[in-house]
């Protein structure tokens, strides 16, 4: 087995320095140690190839790694996008350390450099990388998925320029959170979130609380939020801002399930269910299709969180959903103001959901995707962390060695913590 791992990582090394000249210097002081996935719930951490370290290139000791929902995603299903791993990989792509080697052209970086590891190596050729959007290169290699190699290990190696520095006031505990923060700068682009707006976000997990505090951050008017876990609610009225000392989020709602509220449960659907009523009013009812009605709670509940939360109907700038739970879609479009935004930031558990087209139409909602991050945003990450206008520290809950690192992603599927970090030098 370790052949076919220490093959396979190899291969994957490779690929992540596709770009670089077979005749670069090795770096040859021993082995690595890393997180590998074998299959669905089953990480082995064994020894594996040193990285290369490039003539253009930072040879990294980690210190620190978050896991997050996209690693869960891989851990749990044992797989990538719904097809199960073909060969073992390296997990990890929210990662920092320590410089220990650069390469013979490097003049950027010294050993003993504290960087972020920027996850992503674009192809820099293509169309989009052309047109300035490299997050969606054509030929996107990103650590932790199929073709590269993950973070999660003691070394690592990658070009300079995608491993910016980091200030002696970032704590190594934050600095395994900028992956996620920049991912939030850039939520902040695709949003357009700006001073004086009204925002929601759907979900309190690492990445809604991490876009309330960037949204605080950019000076937002009110910042409203849900989840459906009484523990996340709890925990994000509590954050507060190191700007101004009270909560970041101005009001956190806890969402009640759909099936019991208004819209009626799953046997009021059909007139024959065993919960169908003789009223002729319920009758009626059940001859609405479920989307429709499911729309009609969505707008009856957005409003009376706007009306809890003091905000003027048609004043909801931006919706940031994190959840990719229909619902939450739904009530999405319903909070947004006409002519708002709403961003679908989430991955839900299905490749498809309902969304509210008529009113999608007629509000001209801009609804919007978003994929990894831009050039700019680690330093930008950076550089919130450095002036010390967003605070992470409150949302990391745990830590593991990389020895126990199957531990610490079985911590993250108990869903008990928020922010787990991995210790890659233990
Ligand atoms: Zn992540
Ligand atoms: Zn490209």
């Amino acid at each position: 087995m370790r052949v076919t791992v220490v093959t396979a990582i190899r291969n994957s090394l490779r690929a992540f320095n596709k770009i670089k000249p077979q005749s670069a210097m090795e770096w040859n002081s021993g082995e690595n140690t890393a997180a590998v996935l074998l299959g669905r719930r089953n990480i082995a951490v064994q020894e594996c190839p040193m990285p290369s370290l490039q003539p253009d290139g930072v040879l990294v000791e980690v210190i620190s790694t978050g896991i997050c929902g996209t690693d869960m995603h891989s851990y749990l299903s044992g797989g990538f996008g719904g097809q199960a791993i073909t060969e073992p990989i390296v997990l990890g792509h929210e990662s920092a350390g320590e410089v220990i080697a650069v390469g013979g052209m490097v003049t950027s970086h010294q050993v003993g450099d504290r960087v972020a590891i920027e996850p992503g190596l674009p192809c820099r050729r293509c169309r989009n990388c052309k047109d300035g959007r490299s997050n969606i290169c054509l030929d996107l290699t990103y650590c932790g998925m199929p073709g590269s190699v993950g973070s999660l290990s003691r070394y690592f190696a990658l070009p300079a320029d995608m491993a910016p520095k980091i200030p002696a006031s970032i704590s190594w505990d934050e600095a395994g959170c900028i992956q996620p923060l920049a991912i939030g700068v850039q939520i902040g682009k695709r949003g357009d979130l700006r001073a004086h707006q009204n925002i929601a976000i759907f979900g309190c997990s690492p990445i809604g609380l991490i876009t309330a505090a960037i949204a605080r951050a950019y000076s937002a008017s009110e910042i409203i939020a849900s989840d459906n876990s009484p523990e996340r609610v709890e925990f994000a009225r509590t954050y507060l801002s190191p700007l101004t000392g009270k909560p970041i989020i101005n009001h956190v709602f806890l969402s009640e399930p759909l099936s019991t509220s208004s819209v009626g449960n799953e046997e009021r659907q059909t007139t024959s269910g065993p919960g169908a009523s003789a009223g002729d009013n319920d009758a009626d009812k059940a001859e609405v299709p479920i989307g429709d009605r499911k729309w009609e709670w969505a707008e009856r509940l957005a409003a009376g969180y706007l009306r809890e939360a003091g905000i003027d109907k048609e004043s909801l700038d931006r919706v940031v959903e994190t959840t990719g739970v229909e619902d939450c879609l739904m009530l999405s479009v319903a909070l947004a103001k006409q002519g708002g935004t709403v961003l679908a930031v989430g991955l839900g558990p299905h490749q498809t959901a309902a969304i509210p087209t008529i009113a999608l139409n007629s509000k001209e909602i801009d609804f919007k995707g978003i994929m990894h991050y831009t050039p700019s945003c680690f330093p930008d990450a950076i550089d919130l962390l450095a002036r010390g206008v967003v605070d992470l520290e409150p949302l990391i809950s745990v830590s593991f060695p990389l020895s126990q690192a199957q531990d610490a992603f079985e911590a993250v599927a108990s869903g008990k913590y928020l922010k787990v970090l991995i210790k890659n030098q233990e």
